[in-house]
């Protein structure tokens, strides 16, 4: 039985976030949920991670370009829970185009929401964390953190920068029993995935179904997608307590694609 928690995943209404919010919930912590779309959808969301396993599931809709509506999450989430224990920054967004004809916006919006965003977070729980002697930050990175790929310019930027902010925030909380550590994924088939893929076709000239044989599929010798699942249980692995001398590392989960 691991120790209850107080979580806190942003970007949580789809894909990963939601993957790993439900694994936490499964596993009797409460949760503060985040991110964009439907409020019909996401309160369906919420309320039934709540009945289901009877946590505290909040949801609080800040815009992670936005500081100050960052800061207010965590202290919404430290009034009603009493304290965050657990933090992912998993929120995330993707454009696939040449470097030459990127948008400045598109910049400036990846780096704000895959990489600032974590920056921000990060400072709002790093001093309670640290003070409490506990705490566990996950930084949802990618294999593009470690290695590029071409026309993801600004998405392997930001990557490549949170796995350096994971080290650093991992050495900063290392005598305080805050780990810091990130997740590498492959791909995973959720809708940041599949809203590349026409885009990608264009990019490369290709069909869309060439692009996930050549493209996508072909970066994983294991020829298969990541699943939302697998990524949940290593998400609660690195909570746990056989995990707290897991610091500072950028975790691999990715059919192999890195190790080539
Ligand atoms: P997704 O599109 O399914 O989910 C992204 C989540 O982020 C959604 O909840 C969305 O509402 C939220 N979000 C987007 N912009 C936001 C903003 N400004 N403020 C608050 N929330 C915002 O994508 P996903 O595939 O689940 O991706 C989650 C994370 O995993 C991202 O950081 C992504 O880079 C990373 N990742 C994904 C893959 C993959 O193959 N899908 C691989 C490696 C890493």
């Amino acid at each position: 039985m691991t120790k209850m928690h107080n979580a806190v995943v942003t970007g949580s209404t789809s894909g990963i976030g939601q993957g790993i919010a439900t694994a936490f919930a499964a596993k009797g912590w409460n949760v503060m949920l985040n991110g964009f779309g439907d409020a019909g959808e996401i309160e369906a969301l919420r309320a039934g991670l709540e009945a289901k396993y009877g946590v505290t599931v909040l949801y609080n809709g800040a815009d992670m370009t936005k500081p100050d509506e960052i800061r207010s999450l965590v202290e919404e989430a430290e009034a009603s829970f009493g304290q965050v224990d657990v933090l992912v920054n998993n929120a995330g967004i993707q454009h696939v185009s040449p470097v030459e004809d990127f948008p400045d916006a598109k910049w400036d919006a990846i780096i704000a929401i895959n990489l600032s965003s974590a920056f921000h977070t990060i400072k709002a729980v790093m001093a309670g964390m640290k003070q409490r002697g506990f705490g566990r930050i996950i930084n949802i990175a990618s294999a593009h953190g470690l290695v590029a790929s071409p026309f993801k310019s600004a998405y392997v930027a930001a990557k490549h920068g949170i796995v350096g902010l994971t080290k650093t925030i991992a050495l900063e909380g290392a005598e305080h029993g805050v780990t810091c550590n990130a997740i590498c994924p492959g791909y995973v088939k959720t809708p940041l995935v599949e809203k590349q893929i026409p885009d990608t076709a264009i990019a490369r000239g290709m069909s869309e179904e060439e692009v996930i044989e050549k493209v996508i599929l072909a970066a994983q010798p294991t020829k298969q997608f990541v699943t939302v699942e697998q990524i949940a249980a290593l998400a609660v692995f690195l909570c746990s307590e056989n995990a707290a001398q897991i610091t500072g590392a950028a975790h691999q989960i990715d059919g192999g694609w890195v190790a080539r």
